[in-house]
């Protein structure tokens, strides 16, 4: 089964699908700022991947987080995920830790959460703000269809590479 890294190189390999995918979603939606967000959000899979459903093994995503070193925070609480997923959502590479659109925006909402929660205890007013608006909306559906593309590779190099 391919480890981290060479989930890594393999999405390294095939950004330019990233390039394509933000020019479909211009032609479909004609917004630019939608567009742009799938570029990061692509990235976005090296840090966020499916293999977040192994708690105890120090991924490659997780020394990314780690060398972020101001979110190496996240580490401990990606653990938790990985922990939540082993217990409760069928283990590693389950349907709901590695199926393409639904394990991207669990793990999307997992990561936001402490961020949320950070942002509502620092500053109420802009986080309620934030919420509704529809820049936010954009920028979070570009960032959940490049996941998702992201995503959609790591499960078909696990399915090739299945063993
Ligand atoms: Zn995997």
């Amino acid at each position: 089964m391919p480890n981290g890294r060479v989930h890594a190189r393999i999405s390294k390999r095939f950004r330019f699908l990233s390039i394509l995918a933000s020019a479909g979603t211009y032609y479909a939606w004609e917004d630019w700022i939608l567009s742009i967000s799938v570029l990061p959000g692509y990235l976005l899979g090296a840090m966020v991947d499916p293999d977040m459903d192994l708690p105890k093994k120090n991924t490659y995503a997780k020394q990314l987080w780690r060398r972020t070193i101001i979110f190496a925070w996240m580490v401990p609480w990606w653990n938790l995920y990985g922990i939540l997923a082993q217990r409760f959502l069928g283990g590693h590479r389950s349907f709901w830790t590695h199926m393409p659109g639904i394990s991207t925006i669990m793990r999307l909402a997992w990561m936001c959460f402490p961020f949320g929660l950070i942002g509502r205890i620092i500053s109420p007013g802009t986080m309620a703000q934030v919420l509704v608006s529809p820049m936010a909306h954009r920028i979070m559906l570009g960032v959940f269809i490049g996941l998702t593309l992201s995503d959609t590779i790591h499960a078909i190099s696990d399915l090739i590479w299945r063993e």
